[in-house]
């Protein structure tokens, strides 16, 4: 239930079935504490909870109504999301201790047929252990991973890949939209997180490619205007390119032009082709290139690269590559 009010502004009030009883929401960091303050602002009667107090500070202060313990939060909820940092959090959090106190999990402590939507980016098989434990717990789950970084779940405008059952699907849709403005159902169980995955896959390896190949330009004596001109508008044309450019210039808007302040940082792309290099391990698949942007972004966000911007990566090419001197030296480059 989205629509637009008449100051051109986005009413996310959320009303019939969807609005009916609280929300829990578990893990109020730089993504959560924004996603639970739009809920509760589009009227949803929701009860925060985080394991750090700087957390639970910051989120009261953006308007998240804040529950004492998890236990709490999840009483009476007929909704729990969660979005923790990595499948670890998550599987511990459901199962057990995971409010830090050695209490039971968050399944135990939900009534009967709790919906719990998972919004952490997290490995699919860790997605798909986490619905199993829901359901064998006699609940829902559906796993909702987000693209848009925290401007998204500030601004609203996240975009969901979901994966699950129909009906719980369209039960969770009208809170998703709160806190986003596009939901896709791709399929059952952990297929919102292999959408993610996959998407990330083409997104780094896709910025690899365009990186490299400004680096060469730069070498072969071709100007990024000139590169950008043709590559923009032919086979080359990608979101690496045209949107979040690697170098300054061409994209005015793109984070090159602001010393790679992210954005989206390198550590989050780290994270996220590494959860990319399990599922390529976990199914056979042949993925070379995906497999080596993991270790070329493990690399980049092992050093002084992790907060910075993911297309960043130009810098660290450039870096590595051999300086023309010594490539003629090599006798590289002449013929
Ligand atoms: P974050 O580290 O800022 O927040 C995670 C919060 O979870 C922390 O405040 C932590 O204290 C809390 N937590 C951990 N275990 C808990 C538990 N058992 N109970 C209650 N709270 C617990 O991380 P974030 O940036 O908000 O990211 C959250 C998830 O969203 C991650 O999976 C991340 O990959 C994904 N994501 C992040 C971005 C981004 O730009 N930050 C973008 C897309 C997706």
């Amino acid at each position: 239930m989205t629509s637009e009010r008449a100051s051109g502004g986005v009413d996310r009030t959320v009303g019939g079935a969807a609005a009916a009883g609280p929300v829990a929401f578990i893990g109020l960091g730089h993504m959560g504490a924004p996603m639970a303050a739009n809920l509760a602002r589009a009227g949803v009667d929701v009860r925060g909870f985080d394991l750090s107090a700087e957390a639970v500070a910051h989120a009261r202060e953006a308007g998240v109504p804040i529950a004492a313990t998890a236990a709490e939060a999840v009483a009476g909820a007929r909704v729990v999301i969660t979005m923790l940092p990595v499948g670890r959090h998550v599987l511990s959090a459901y199962s057990g201790s995971g409010d830090g106190s050695g209490d039971a999990g968050l399944l135990a402590m939900a009534a009967p047929g709790t919906l719990f939507v998972e919004c952490s980016t997290i490995a699919v098989d860790d997605a798909r252990q986490a619905h199993e434990l829901a359901v064998a717990a006699g609940h829902r789950n559906i796993d909702a991973p987000v693209s848009g970084g925290v401007m998204g779940a500030e601004a609203a405008t996240l975009a969901f890949m979901v994966g699950g059952a129909d009906d719980d699907v369209a039960e969770a849709r009208p809170l998703l939209e709160a806190m986003g403005r596009r939901v896709v159902h791709c399929g059952g169980p952990g297929l919102g997180q292999a959408a993610k995955v996959c998407n990330n896959m083409i997104l780094g390896v896709s910025m690899i490619a365009v990186s490299e190949a400004f680096v060469l330009g730069e070498r072969l004596g071709l100007t990024h205007d000139a590169l950008f001109e043709v590559a923009a508008n032919a086979s080359g044309q990608c979101w690496a390119l045209t949107t979040n450019c690697p170098v300054p210039g061409p994209v005015p808007a793109s984070p090159a032009n602001r010393d790679y302040q992210p954005g989206f940082a390198s550590a989050l792309m780290a994270k996220d082709l590494d959860l990319a290099a399990q599922a390529i391990a976990s199914t056979g698949v042949h993925a070379e290139a995906g497999s080596l942007a993991a270790e070329i972004y493990a690399r980049f966000a092992e050093g002084d690269g992790a907060m910075r911007d993911f297309s960043a990566i130009i810098t660290d090419i450039r870096e590595r590559s051999l300086t023309t001197d010594v490539a003629v030296e090599r006798g590289e480059g002449t013929s």
